[in-house]
């Protein structure tokens, strides 16, 4: 019989009630070090107070009032990102996949304003995610998300992780824009080089064509920039946002430069709760953490600290690692055992990680975590693979 929930995951049998910064604690009062944080959501650690004291202030004031007004939370937040990146303009979503609808209808709208209606097709890359909607599986186009599916939503084009060639040929009067994410998240931690992501500029550049960052997993203060991208010293002319600017609270967001968006007039686009005043004023507070002086260097800091520690894992378990990759606190181990077998040994060892294609192993944890509790991460994640190199 199937269960009152839909069963579309496939969940581990543990349920948790309270949680404290990095830390989870289930019903019986075991705790569990959290390095996933939600999937790169809980930004901040869980139950931030001041997160807390943000959401409860505003719950008491005023939690939805439509997008028909002018929402003053929401124009505080959109103008603090403005201040802080490439964008001009931002709207608000309540999701990744949302963020990745409205990149695409932006970018179609900016050629069809400008008399190319034929520049429709996008440029994807394979192992990428842009979330679950019927345009968002369509960009990512892996099998195992479209197969049943169809018919996809037309236009995209799927290209080869890092094949130069490829992509220069695939660009033609019909290219529309390009999607990326700086580094992947669900397909396994890989960095794009920092002259790959120039090289599209680049290339964006020279054919009139849009470059749209997926930053849903990367951004948000995760590699030690308030940005990926930053690191490369490139913009895009559009850019996805959600995971941690909401710190637990749902909020996606596209940001854009003027000239991207200047065919998103009234009418064009829109979202009953997106930017409400709730998820604001959470969003506002997150990223005056994430902004404030010294908090990216400290977020840098702690993930050298931590790479370290993980190569020390790799050397001592040779069998089960094979190496780190990654950037700040966004970082992956690619294991030689399988990975799952390694989440599932640490659940043994109350240690909290979240696997990812290319038999990788997702470290994520709150931008937060204390260096107490990144050496507390070793030894749980040594004891996990001690578990798992016992069975090899
Ligand atoms: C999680 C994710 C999404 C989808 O976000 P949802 O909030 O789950 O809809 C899109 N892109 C990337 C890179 C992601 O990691």
């Amino acid at each position: 019989m199937i269960t009152a929930v839909l069963p579309t995951y496939n969940r581990a049998p543990l349920a948790f009630t309270s949680g404290q910064g990095s830390w989870l604690t289930t019903e019986d009062g075991t705790r569990y070090l959290d390095l996933g944080a939600g999937i790169a959501v809980n930004a901040l650690g869980h139950a931030n107070p001041e997160l807390v004291t943000a959401l409860t202030e505003q719950a008491g004031k005023l939690w939805h009032v439509s997008n028909l007004y002018r929402i003053p939370e929401q124009e505080r937040l959109a103008e603090a990102l403005v201040e802080a990146t490439f964008a001009d303009t931002v709207f608000f979503t309540n999701s990744g996949t949302e963020a990745a609808e409205l990149a695409i209808k932006m970018a179609r709208k900016y050629h069809y304003d400008r008399g190319a209606p034929e520049r429709t097709q996008i440029i994807a890359f394979e192992g990428s995610f842009h979330g679950r909607s019927t345009g968002a599986i369509a960009a990512a186009g892996a099998e195992k998300m479209v197969k049943g599916f169809g018919p996809l939503m037309p236009g995209f084009t799927h290209l080869k992780w890092a094949d130069h060639d490829a992509l220069r040929a695939a660009i033609t009067d019909q290219t529309c824009a390009i999607i990326i994410e700086p580094i992947q998240g669900e397909g396994g931690i890989r960095v794009v080089p920092d002259q790959c992501l120039k090289g599209l500029r680049d290339l964006c550049d020279s054919t009139g064509t849009l470059l749209i960052f997926d930053e849903v997993q990367c951004g948000m203060g995760r590699t030690g920039r308030l940005f990926a991208h930053e690191w490369a010293g490139v913009t895009p002319d559009i850019m996805m946002v959600a995971k941690g600017i909401g710190g637990g609270f749902p909020l996606g967001a596209v940001l854009a430069t003027e000239n991207a968006a200047s065919g998103m007039g009234a009418g064009t686009h829109g979202s009953t709760y997106g930017g409400n005043p709730l998820a604001c004023a959470v969003g506002s507070k997150v990223v005056e953490i994430i902004t404030a002086p010294g908090f990216l260097d400290s977020v840098a800091a702690k993930g050298a600290r931590f790479r370290q520690g993980l190569e020390g894992l790799v050397a001592a378990h040779p069998k089960v690692f094979e190496g780190v990759r990654g950037e700040g606190l966004m970082l992956g181990l690619k294991c030689l055992a399988t990975n799952t077998d390694i989440v599932k040994a640490g659940y043994g060892a109350h240690v909290l990680t979240v696997p990812a294609a290319d038999n990788v192993i997702r470290l994520l944890p709150a931008l937060t975590i204390t260096d107490d509790d990144l050496t507390e991460a070793v030894k749980r994640l040594d004891a996990a693979a001690t578990e798992v190199g016992r069975t090899l």
